[in-house]
């Protein structure tokens, strides 16, 4: 493999990097708080007796001399016959919890199969790699999932004991098909759901709904599974895990297994100038900015500062170096050092720019280094994936920059330190991936770079918030009827569904089942209800709204990648500009109806950014807390967002070039809102002008969603927000947060159940910001399609205040939830 050797890794090196890099004065002052993680001694235990013994013999020969507490105590549980969540650290050796009783249970009884699920294929390969390794004759293990050739996936089915699969092969090939999987099912014992943690918002209900199909097929081939659950350290795993499967498990929560001391920096990118001004008069008050997941990524500007003119952002605010350029220098120098370096962040786009940042960094530096840099993300092909991931076992890959696709994705164990371009959205996501670096034992470097947003504004000031609090809950809502419908349908398509399954799909599943005989899509007999159409249902369990739209290259017909229906509207639009490994292109045509995007190469100095146009309506409000002057409502709204035009700004400072207008459709989303409402009275009273009102309910709108993030396990990217000084379904001046799913994700909700403590964030995270009238590290929105305009910084303080005085504490579990 021509790549020079990989530099000798010196352990006692790794801790004195932090102090190298803190000792140049600019880092220095941008690191906020260095938190000491200790170190963690081990608690082994003893194998079981009831292990298979040539299992263990072969775990010990793979380097597992004893295991911890932890597994032995969730292997024991799986193994007597009770669904368990094990949710441990990374690299806690959660796997040796699930194999030893799995494993065991197929050596010792040829008829016995068992079904792993990860959210990616990558995961599973992974695991099958490490099953296949252990050389166990008795288990035959294979993959089943979109890659896998047909006449392979006949001895799948025939002979496999151990299938790795992800959900949506579940849903897609094996649910449907459960005649052809019959002998298999009928042997299944056990169910591993790996990741459990990553199953949260719309997907998460989905899964939940999935594996509720699986009990019920399992069910009736005489089989009823033993689930045992994955998961990252969060609170409450044990309700997350039963809302998941729907099946009481028991929880193994501490973690016995060793850790090296690791020292996680907190670092703030610097103001790169900051300007006095106002924003410009408010033309209208509505807020604009549909969600927009993975979308594309202002930090990509990578401004920097000397003898350049001052950059500044919308509306003449400063702006922080981006987080993208200083984790692409970090990244750099920790290469230079030989220290392994993965640098985690947002976007696919971010991934593209960082990758290339360090590789020029490294190309004055340590020339023969740059090959050892390479980005990966998301929406690549499967070739480039696998011969990626390939690069970074061997060692051959020093530094990386990833998309969150690699946090879920293969075993990379063996990395020194870990860059977070920007918090992940979750605290779990955060340990996940800081707990990446470490080799057994040995200290570890961790850096969250914040972004220029409220969030991370907020949490690198608070360190608090990162260090000294449970890890949040993972969120979804099962009983979303969006999604229980579908597979009510599914169920019934795969066999006839019965009174007695109801139950089983939650509260919901009567009124649903109604509908859809209303509807027509089922028919009711006296054995049950009936599939009446005779296509198989089709649904999207990645909740993204349509086919992927796919980007060819005009000239060579190449397929470069793909993204979500749902953000190709405001991605890949005529004119927008579109990254691929580092190489730039600019669409020239987004075919809606054939869901393909045509690019040609080029290399413009500027960056596009889409115009939306958002309206908001009241459905209904389910729930609702009122105060003197305030109201609190949760919700169904009908939101219709629409991409109108485009800017190109330059990439260098930001500055917009110009502007053209699009013609795209409008979408519609009905989902779930938490909205609160202010009388004039209290605006008055907060000394807010009405000509400000506008501008403050659209700042404290931005700053709501950025930390929102915070209570509930989503990103800014999954929800939207609208502001007005009037709506017409409220009769007031009113603040809109919405699942940016249909349906809804259950974010909305956490909102509302705990609105004080989020709103108290929100304003002290605006109130805190340095700039003098609004920056995107606290009211200025990335998707805000109104091009953050108008803005009121000092009023929407004053708001939030007023609206803090008047609300006391949060309505979770209020004693009776009104209705009206
Ligand atoms: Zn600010
Ligand atoms: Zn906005």
């Amino acid at each position: 493999m021509g790549s020079p050797a990989v530099t000798e890794h010196d352990p006692a090196r790794v801790g004195t990097v932090l102090n190298r890099l803190a000792r140049d004065s600019r880092r220095a002052a941008n690191i906020t708080h260095v938190e000491s993680v200790p170190a963690r001694r081990g608690q082994p235990a003893a194998w079981p007796e009831w292990a298979d013994p040539l299992l263990v013999s072969r775990l010990r020969a793979a380097g597992i001399e004893q295991p911890w507490t932890h597994q032995v105590e969730a292997a024991r549980a799986a193994h007597e016959g009770r669904g368990v969540v094990l949710a441990t650290g990374t690299a806690s050796g959660k796997s040796v919890g699930y194999l030893l009783p799995v494993l065991t249970r197929l050596l010792a009884e040829p008829s016995s199969r068992a079904i792993y699920l990860a959210p990616t294929k990558a995961l599973a390969n992974d695991q099958l790699r490490s099953v296949r390794s252990l050389m166990l004759t008795g288990v035959r293990a294979s993959t089943y999932d979109g890659d896998t050739p047909g006449p392979e996936r006949e001895w799948v089915r025939a002979h496999a004991t151990f299938v790795l699969t992800n959900p949506d092969m579940l849903h897609r090939g094996i649910l449907p098909a459960h005649r052809r999987w019959a002998p298999f099912l009928r042997g299944l014992r056990f169910v591993i759901v790996d990741e459990c943690h990553g199953y949260r918002g719309v997907f998460g209900a989905h899964v939940a709904q999935i594996l509720r199909r699986l009990r019920r097929v399992c069910a009736r081939y005489g089989t009823r599974p033993v689930f045992v659950l994955a998961s990252a350290t969060v609170a409450d795993p044990g309700l997350s895990a039963s809302r998941l499967t729907g099946v009481d498990v028991d929880v193994v929560d501490a973690d016995a297994s060793p850790r090296g001391p690791m020292d996680f920096a907190l670092y703030e990118p610097p103001l790169l100038g900051v300007r006095a001004g106002r924003p410009s008069t408010p033309a209208d008050g509505t807020e604009v900015g549909g969600p927009d997941v993975g979308g594309p990524d202002v930090d990509g500007a990578g401004v920097d500062g000397a003898g350049a003119p001052v950059p500044h952002g919308e509306n003449d605010a400063p702006v922080r170096r981006a987080a993208t350029a200083e984790s692409a220098d970090l990244l750099a120098d920790l290469v230079a050092e030989g220290v392994r370096t993965l640098v985690f962040v947002r976007s696919r786009r971010a991934a593209e720019v960082v990758a290339a940042a360090a590789r020029r960094g490294l190309g004055e530096a340590a020339p023969e280094l740059v090959e050892r840099v390479a980005a990966y993300r998301a929406g690549y092909l499967p070739e480039e994936r696998r011969s990626l991931e390939g690069r970074l076992r061997t060692g051959e890959l020093l530094g990386v920059a990833a998309t969150s696709a690699l946090e879920l994705g293969v075993d990379i164990s063996g990395l020194d330190a870990t860059v977070i371009a920007g918090f992940p959205g979750t605290l779990a996501s955060l340990w996940q991936q800081a707990g990446r670096a470490g080799r057994t034992g040995q200290a570890a470097l961790a850096v969250l770079v914040a972004r220029d947003d409220p969030l991370d504004t907020y949490l690198v000031h608070h360190p608090e918030a990162v260090f000294g609090r449970p890890i949040e809950a993972s969120v979804f809502d099962p009983d979303n009827p969006y999604v229980l419908m579908p597979h009510l349908e599914c169920a019934a398509s795969e066999l006839p569904l019965t009174e007695d399954d109801l139950e089983l799909f939650g509260p919901g599943a009567r009124a649903a089942v109604d509908d859809l005989v209303r509807r027509g899509r089922l028919r009711r007999r006296p054995t049950g209800w009936f599939w009446t159409q005779r296509h198989r249902p089709d649904v999207d369990i990645r909740g993204v709204g349509g086919p992927p739209v796919r980007i060819v290259e005009t000239a060579t017909g190449r397929l470069l990648g793909t993204v979500d229906a749902a953000t190709s509207h405001s991605t890949v639009h005529a004119g927008a500009v579109y990254l691929h490994q580092g190489a730039s292109f600019i669409v020239n045509e987004l075919d809606l109806d054939d869901a393909v995007a045509f690019v040609d190469a080029a290399t413009p100095d500027w960056t596009t950014v889409a115009r939306e146009h958002t309206d908001i309506r009241v459905v209904e409000s389910t729930r609702s807390a009122r105060f003197a002057d305030v109201e609190i409502h949760l919700g169904t709204v009908e939101v219709t967002n629409q991409v109108i035009a485009f800017q190109r700004r330059r990439l260098t400072t930001g500055e917009v070039l110009g502007q053209e207008p699009l013609d795209l459709p409008p979408r519609q989303l009905r989902t779930r809102a938490v909205w609160y409402t202010v009388t004039d009275e209290l605006l008055a009273a907060a000394q807010i002008e009405p000509a400000d009102v506008p501008g403050a309910v659209h700042a404290a709108e931005h700053a709501a969603i950025g930390l929102l993030p915070l209570f509930a396990t989503c990103d800014r990217w999954d929800i939207g927000g609208v502001s007005t000084d009037l709506h017409p379904d409220t009769g007031r001046t009113s603040v809109f947060v919405y699942d940016g799913h249909a349906g809804g994700a259950g974010f909305a909700e956490r909102g509302f159940l705990r609105v004080a403590n989020w709103l108290r964030a929100t304003r002290d995270a605006v109130a805190a910001c340095e700039c003098p009238a609004g920056c995107p590290s606290c009211v200025q929105s990335p998707k805000c399609g109104n091009g953050n305009e108008p803005l009121e910084k000092a009023a929407a303080v004053r708001l939030l205040d007023a609206v803090l005085a008047a609300v006391d504490g949060d309505p979770a579990d209020p004693p009776s939830p009104r209705r009206e």
